[in-house]
This record gives C-alpha cells, sequence and structure tokens, in this order.
C-alpha cells in the first residue's frame, strides 16, 4: 500500500464533526463574504502569532501583492527575492511592473544569502554587475531599491537576524513569505511576527495550515498599512466599496475557508509538535545514509516543516533515490527544478548559468520525502525507511 505525500483526509477525520458543524453556521447565516468567521479567524491568527494586524485573503499570492501595492511598488523599483522559491515569491513584483531582482541562498537554510543581498543592493545602486548578476534592465536604467522578499522556505524562517538590519541600513521595506513557514520560530518569535514590516501566509490546502480552497492572509503591527490593506482587499474602499479612493482588488477569504481554519487552528501547535517528530525521525535515519544530506536548523530556530527536504549526491543519484521510493510506493517530489531566473518568463532578464551557484545545483539536488503530522512511527519505520535506507 502506498503512503500518501501529505495526508488530509487523517486529519480531516480528527476534526470533521467540528468542520460540518462550521459549515453548517455558514449554511444558516448564509453570510458567505465576510461573514462572522472571518473576523474570528483573524482574532485567532493574531493570538497565535502575535501580529497585532491579521488580514486574510483570497490566496498567498494575494497576500503578497497587498502590501507591495500599499507600498506603491511600481514600475522603476527593484524588489530583492531569493533565486529558489516558489514563482509566486517573484510573479507579484513582475505584476505590478518592477523588476525582481534575484539572490541566491544559503547553502545551509535554502533560504535567501544575507552577504549576497547586501552586495545585490549595492550592484543595483551602483549598477555594477561585477558585484553581483544584474537582469540587463538594471544595467540599463537605474532602478530604485525598495523592498525584500524573504521566504521562510519549506518552513524554516529565513536570517531576519541579518536582514532586518540590512534593510534598515538601506531604507527598504521587508515582506516575509512564510506561505510554507506559518508556524516556525525564530529565537522565541513566531513567524509572521518576527519584526519584518509585513509578512503573508497562504493557507493552499497543502501548506502547514491549508484550508480547503485557496486562502492567505497578510500580518502586521503597523496600523496605517492595515487600514490601507483593509481598503485593497475590497476594491480600494474608502467609507465603504462604493466609495472608492484607490485602485483595489477583490481580494477577500471566502466565509466557508475561514469556517474550515477555525478547527484546523485549534489543533495546529499539536500538528507542528507531531512535524518536528517526524523531521527527528527522519534527521537520524538520513544521518545513517551517506550520500544524503539532512536539512538543519539554525540556533534558536524552528521550522513548521512544511517540506522535509533532503539533498542527494547529484542528479543521477537523485534519480535513483526517487525510483527506488517510488517502487517502494513512498511518493517524492521536486521543490523546485529550475530557479526562478531561469524561467522562460524571465529569459528577458538576461541572466546567464552561474549567476546563482547554490540555487542551480540545489534544484539538481533537493528531494522532498512525504511530511505530515499523522505519519505514524510504525509506517515510518516500514514504508519509508525500508524503501530508501535499507
Ligand atoms: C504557496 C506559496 C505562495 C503562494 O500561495 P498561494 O496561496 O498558492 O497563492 C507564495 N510563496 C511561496 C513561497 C509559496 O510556497
Amino acid at each position: 500500500m502506498a503512503i500518501p505525500f501529505i495526508d488530509l483526509a487523517a486529519q480531516q477525520k480528527i476534526i470533521r464533526n467540528k468542520i460540518d458543524a462550521r459549515i453548517a453556521t455558514v449554511l444558516d447565516h448564509g453570510k458567505y463574504i465576510m461573514g462572522p468567521e472571518i473576523n474570528e479567524l483573524e482574532t485567532a491568527l493574531s493570538e497565535f502569532c502575535g501580529a497585532k494586524h491579521s488580514i486574510t485573503c483570497g490566496s498567498g499570492t494575494d497576500a503578497l501583492l497587498l502590501p507591495l501595492m500599499a507600498w506603491n511598488i511600481q514600475k522603476g523599483d527593484a524588489v530583492f527575492v531569493p533565486a529558489f522559491t516558489f514563482f509566486a515569491t517573484a510573479e507579484v513584483v513582475s505584476l505590478l511592473g518592477a523588476t525582481p531582482i534575484f539572490v541566491d541562498i544559503d547553502p545551509d537554510t535554502f533560504n535567501i544569502d544575507p552577504a549576497k543581498l547586501e552586495k545585490a543592493i549595492e550592484a543595483v545602486v551602483s549598477q555594477d554587475e561585477t558585484i553581483h548578476p544584474l537582469p540587463s534592465i538594471a544595467k540599463n536604467q537605474k532602478l530604485s531599491p525598495k523592498a525584500i522578499i524573504a521566504v521562510d522556505l519549506f518552513g524554516l524562517p529565513a536570517d531576519y537576524d541579518s536582514i532586518l538590519p540590512l534593510a534598515q541600513k538601506y531604507n527598504l521595506k521587508v515582506l516575509e513569505d512564510a506561505a510554507q513557514g506559518f508556524g516556525g520560530e525564530a529565537h522565541e518569535k513566531k513567524a509572521c511576527n518576527i519584526g519584518c514590516h509585513a509578512a503573508t501566509t497562504s493557507f493552499f490546502p497543502a501548506k502547514p495550515l491549508g484550508c480547503y480552497g485557496d486562502g492567505g492572509a497578510v500580518f502586521t503591527n503597523d496600523d496605517e498599512l492595515a487600514d490601507v490593506i483593509k481598503s485593497l482587499r475590497v476594491h480600494g474602499k474608502g467609507k465603504d466599496k462604493y466609495d472608492n479612493i484607490r485602485i483595489g482588488l477583490n481580494a477577500r477569504m471566502d466565509t466557508m475557508q475561514a469556517a474550515i481554519l477555525l478547527p484546523k487552528l485549534e489543533i495546529f501547535d499539536d500538528e507542528l509538535e507531531k512535524r518536528q517528530q517526524v523531521a527527528d525521525w527522519y534527521e537520524t535515519s538520513v544521518a545513517d545514509v551517506e550520500e544524503l544530506v539532512a536539512p538543519k536548523l539554525p540556533m534558536g530556530h524552528k521550522s513548521a516543516w512544511a517540506q522535509y527536504t533532503v539533498l542527494c549526491k547529484d542528479g543521477e543519484h537523485r534519480a535513483a533515490v526517487q525510483a527506488k521510493l517510488k517502487e517502494a510506493g513512498v511518493p517524492t517530489m521536486i521543490y523546485y527544478i529550475t530557479p526562478l531566473p531561469y524561467l522562460a518568463v524571465y529569459n528577458e532578464l538576461g541572466y546567464v548559468k552561474g549567476d546563482f551557484a547554490v540555487s542551480e545545483e540545489y534544484s539538481e539536488r533537493v528531494l522532498s520525502l512525504p511530511m505530515h503530522p499523522y505519519l505514524t512511527e510504525g509506517s515510518f519505520r516500514h514504508e519509508i525507511l525500508d524503501g530508501v535506507f535499507e
């Protein structure tokens, strides 16, 4: 019997009664848009992560877009993003007409490398590509550095101890993309309240805290920013949605998704502990396999373990491990097969092979293994371990 990569059915079994009751309540009151569950969820999310404002929205992508719109990011602006992440992180920058400036990742954490980030900022300011690879547009035109989007890849918060002082030095906004990181921690501070100007998450079903459709949220401690984002979320509303004072979006979360997230949030802490337990099992087993490298957490950091991603020796080794696991009924995934600068859509930026050495190498070596809170020690040992590690 094949084991699942993630197991949403096992989770649903535990809270199915509560979810059914919540859905029934929504069907009874009929407030499908901005119903009372939205406010209830926003309060609960703020309680969970400590951020003053939690603003739910339609997806993790909308969540990234909203603060960038509030900051008036536009054509001629540079926004620094990791080269190795999900496309949405850079897509929102391009959608607003600004230019994503890609930065390579730290080989130990998979997250944006702060030393290279500073070089990228300097390179944009001086239009000097000998300091850091630049897109062609940044060589021909002086872009204005405006913001950094740091990603908590695979669930591990990025190195905000280094990123936040850099942002201050160069007067940049920092947006924490915690689509995979909600539930993680850095020095006792929860992801989405680590000290960035704003943070976002996604409730896409496969994320650590997922709903049954699309959903997302923005977090901030800045009252003024929160007000603008709430306006942008509903067509740039002023007093009401027929008093439009700016160009916005329809980016609200459905009441139904909030109703589903409420019972899921209740068990989220327990699930995070279970994910850590699974990560611990993996770590001790991967340590026995010579050619696989297990992820390591920096001091004082906790991962939400959105993914458990190991490094194989090279592409050939990865194909062999993946085939062996597949035969044993163990599904795997490759996050991500192409670093963002090399996606077809970014051909026009003119990056060349070798510009992002770590991201390029890792796109050939990464392999994500099954990870979810309901993986039992028995199935872990018998199905996964026997599949790969024997
Ligand atoms: C999933 C994801 C997003 C986008 O979230 P959606 O809810 O799918 O729009 C953005 N950034 C990262 C890093 C993600 O993993």
